[in-house]
């Protein structure tokens, strides 16, 4: 068993003055693929190192495998991590870098030989155990650093931004493979990446983080449905959730929210009283455009179209508010025309706009 669990920890940089991590507490199962999400400076890549035992915690407790490691050394936690630069060493040949841990510990040759062989086995790098890294690709190399953490049989697998330094293209080929190997290996893993992209294809389940805190953990489809608040909506996607300011509306012993005169057909989160503000949330896909007028479409300037290959990517603007909109690539629509716009009912998703927080359950306030 090598669950991970974080209790309440604070990390503070600066002499106090940086609060890093603010009462973090995280479990990630034993053998699951955790990723930490979020923007720059959030405190993804501290709590790692708080894990690793790089950095002390300042409050709080790390369990590995249920043992509390908080005080123990890195060296003592069955650790392994694999940083950004994958740092492999240029001199050496891609065994030797790999044998590198085992070498440290004075392993026989033999058992070195056998424990290479199987962790470059599970890396796919078996026929280049003789080569040295500047022979290799970016992504190559990379797995050689994966290796390197695997051959110490690690009770953790700790990975932080390991495919940033790759171009755009073997990045996505990387990205797939390190998946399917990691879904073969089966170690506990924490996966640190600020791209949601990632994220969201890799992880079991995402753990967002925001300003030194975790604001959300969940499976990537959950995060990507129904994120938590508006800045988990904001973050994640390509285009980032849509987001429309409106007001409730008492309607014929209704509710409805009147966005700019428009109202709109949507199930309203339970006990809204007219006049309330509220947030409502959707996604590009989840808005359906027509150059045809009807009673109950939203209309909508354009401002910009984007033919991006397998869809157009349209702003345009409901009352003041730009917003994105995906369409067909054959949708004939040029910049100033209007548009009618249809909302997924379903993919609707209401927000305080005080707090950012998302309302849990839908109510019975449909617009009949
Ligand atoms: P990035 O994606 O840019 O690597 P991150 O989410 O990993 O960001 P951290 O590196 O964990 O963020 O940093 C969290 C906060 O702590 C930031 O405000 C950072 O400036 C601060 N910080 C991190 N390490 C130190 C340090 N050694 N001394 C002072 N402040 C630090």
């Amino acid at each position: 068993m090598s669950e991970i669990r974080i209790q309440g920890v604070w990390k503070y940089f600066s002499k106090g003055k940086v609060a890093a991590l603010k009462d973090v507490s995280l479990t990630v199962q034993d053998r699951e693929f955790m990723v930490l999400l979020g923007p720059s400076g959030c405190g993804k890549t501290t709590l790692l190192r708080c894990i690793a035992g790089l950095e002390y915690p300042e409050r709080g407790r790390i369990f590995i495998g249920g043992r509390d490691v908080t005080d123990e050394p890195p060296r003592k936690r069955k650790i392994a991590m694999v940083f950004q630069s994958y740092a492999v060493f240029p001199h050496l040949t891609v065994f030797e870098n790999i044998a590198f841990g085992l070498r440290m510990q004075k392993r026989p040759n033999a058992e070195v030989k056998q424990r290479v062989n199987n962790a470059a086995g599970m890396m796919r790098i078996e026929n280049f155990l003789e080569r040295y890294p500047a022979q290799l690709s970016g992504g190559q190399r990379q797995r050689v650093a994966v290796a390197r953490g695997l051959v110490m049989e690690p009770q953790v697998l700790l990975m932080d931004e390991p495919l940033s330094n790759l171009d755009a293209l073997l990045r996505l080929q990387a990205r797939a493979e390190l998946k399917r190997l990691l879904q073969q290996v089966q170690t506990t893993t924490v996966y640190v990446t600020h791209d949601q992209i990632e994220a969201l294809s890799m992880g079991d389940r995402i753990a967002v983080m925001e300003n030194g805190a975790i604001v959300q953990v969940d499976a990537p489809t959950q995060v990507y449905d129904y994120p938590g608040s508006l800045f988990v909506g904001g973050f994640i996607g390509t285009p980032p959730m849509n987001f429309l300011r409106g007001t409730v509306k008492s309607m014929n012993g209704a509710f409805a929210l009147n966005l700019g005169g428009q109202p709109i057909r949507a199930a309203l989160p339970a006990n809204v009283q007219a006049g309330q503000d509220l947030l409502m949330g959707i996604r590009a896909e989840n808005i359906e455009a027509s150059a045809q007028r009807s009673p109950d479409a939203v209309p909508a300037r354009v401002l910009v179209v984007e033919p991006l290959g397998s869809h157009l990517l349209l702003t345009v603007q409901v009352g003041e508010t730009p917003i994105k909109v995906q369409t067909r690539m054959d949708f004939n629509i040029a910049p100033d025309q209007t548009i009618y716009l249809r909302l997924e009912p379903k993919q609707v998703r209401w927000f305080d706009p005080e707090t950012g927080v998302r309302y849990d359950a839908s109510g019975s306030t449909e617009l009949k």
